[in-house]
């Protein structure tokens, strides 16, 4: 059982189709996604139908929360302001309700997965450090989690206190917690601008970062031309 794990496609088509493929490639068998796939990107629509054919478990991100209000939260910068309201727009009303009744959490076979954070899930906090992972270690009951939110990929372990390791090959052991960020498919932010996603082999009990290459120029043209703000189209191709 492989599991490929992606967060925050944030409506770049593009960028989850070739995650996908890379995904098939690789032999995996099950999808989970991890939240916020519209807002930003030019693809929202396309986006939902996608992650719906794909069928897998899935839970709420802050943009999929706003893209179903009415009116927004006033939660957001500037950028992602403009681009929720455009969001809004390019959406189905049964893309809205869909996103609407996503749940902030959930559990998958053996792990758990979150949008922000399992200590408040729907207060849309981040993890960047040591301290912020030991809360949300607090709440996590199963040996892994999965989370997205920051667009940053990063692991950390609880075991005898809490620590951050590298993402690219983690092997689980027993008697310890980890508590991961698969990074972004849509809108890394890590200076890498290959979409992010984590691939889950259960049975050999690994998990392996992924970056795979997509048509950035695509994605780009398409956020020029819808007329969403051009710093989105900018921050794609050098992943900030
Ligand atoms: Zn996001």
């Amino acid at each position: 059982m492989r599991f490929a794990i992606f967060s925050d496609v944030h409506a770049n088509l593009e960028a989850l189709e070739a995650v996908l493929e890379d995904a098939h490639e690789h032999h995996c068998t099950h999808f989970v996604c991890l939240g916020d796939v519209v807002g930003y990107n030019a693809n929202p629509h396309e986006c939902v139908k996608r992650v719906r054919d794909v069928d897998c478990p899935i839970v709420k991100g802050n943009h999929d929360e706003q893209a179903s209000l009415i009116e927004s939260s006033r939660d957001f910068n500037e950028l992602a302001e403009r681009a929720i309201q455009w969001t809004r727009d390019h959406l189905t009303a049964e893309d809205k309700m869909w996103l609407r009744d996503l749940r902030l959490q959930r559990a998958v076979r053996d792990f758990t997965i979150v949008h922000a954070t399992l200590d408040t899930p729907a207060r849309w906090g981040y993890v960047f450090n040591n301290l912020d992972a030991a809360a949300s270690f607090t709440y996590q009951h199963t040996t892994v989690c999965f989370f997205g939110h920051t667009h940053i990929p990063m692991a950390f372990i609880r075991h005898d206190g809490v620590r951050r390791v590298s993402t690219e090959l983690l092997r689980i052991e027993t008697g310890k917690k980890y508590f991961i960020n698969t990074g972004s498919v849509g809108q890394p932010r890590d200076g890498n601008w290959r979409a992010a996603y984590c691939i889950y082999d259960v049975e050999n009990n690994i998990i392996e970062q992924r970056r795979v290459k997509y048509k950035v120029a695509t994605a780009q043209n398409k956020i020029i031309k819808a007329g969403l703000p051009p710093l989105l189209a900018e921050r794609l191709a050098i992943g900030r």
